[in-house]
């Protein structure tokens, strides 16, 4: 499998870190740092953000990226945001099914599907999050949950829908634990979510689909993971709340 054939993307997730006064500053000061990336830039930030990430963005090569994004197109429900308004907001990538959503907000398979629908119908890019737990990998099913995961996602979605569609592998006992799966793990389970697709859709979309690793990537390890064929970018947490470390990664993308 050739890297050339896909976009590497690093993207930061930063969850709800951030006033608007801070994501503007943080953008103006990481702005000229990444400036000369070879990959796609991207920071998702808390909806309330938006509108000042976008603003501070114009003009670089940073694109702004929701954290989540409701299935229906409007509609009585309070508290949500559609991918209609995320368009209009200036928002052009989009995470969905973060493992801290399936965990605390009651995300499930089906509800990742139809996010992932309601967003590419928008041709919003979609940061698909699948990845096992724990327990999951110790009873030696990490392959069939994240096989079963990216299969449920994505279906309903066209071959053709496919190039607006990141997967994003991150093991849930990874995330926000500082315990970063080797380069070989986050390289054998990406290839088994490229597997996936090629089976779905053939081997040139799985060629062409950026599949990410997260969980505790950092400027140390970055370089690392990022070098195996089939990781083709980085979903950060921790490490995309700090401009300096997160042009590190990027500068290794
Ligand atoms: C994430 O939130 O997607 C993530 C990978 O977090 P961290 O990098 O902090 O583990």
């Amino acid at each position: 499998m050739d890297k050339n054939f896909r976009r590497t993307v690093i993207a930061g997730n930063w969850k709800m870190n951030m006033t608007p006064t801070a994501a503007a500053a943080f953008i103006k000061e990481l702005a000229p740092m990444v400036a000369d990336a070879d990959c796609d830039v991207v920071l998702c930030v808390p909806a309330i953000d938006i509108p000042a990430a976008v603003a501070a963005a114009e003009g670089t090569n940073i694109h702004i990226g929701a954290e989540n994004v409701h299935f229906a197109e409007s509609g009585a429900y309070t508290g949500e945001i559609s991918a209609d308004m995320l368009v209009d907001a200036g928002v052009e990538y989009v995470i969905i099914g973060h493992s801290e959503r399936r965990q605390y907000f009651a995300e499930t398979d089906e509800t990742v599907n139809a996010r992932t629908k309601a967003a590419l119908a928008k041709n919003l890019k979609a940061i698909v999050c699948v990845g096992e737990t724990l327990t999951q990998r110790e009873q030696g099913i990490t392959a069939e949950t994240v096989s079963l995961q990216t299969k449920i996602a994505l279906l309903g979605v066209s071959a053709e829908d496919m190039k607006n569609v990141i997967i994003a592998y991150e093991p849930v006992w990874a995330i926000g634990t500082g315990k970063t799966a080797t380069s070989d793990q986050a390289d054998e389970v990406c290839g088994i979510i490229r597997d996936v697709i090629a089976g779905l859709y053939g081997e040139c979309v799985a060629k062409a689909t950026t599949i990410q690793y997260g969980g505790s990537m950092n400027a140390k390890n970055a370089e690392e993971l990022l070098s195996k064929v089939n990781v083709d970018g980085g979903l950060i947490g921790g490490a995309s709340l700090k401009t300096a470390d997160f042009t590190v990664i990027v500068k290794n993308g």
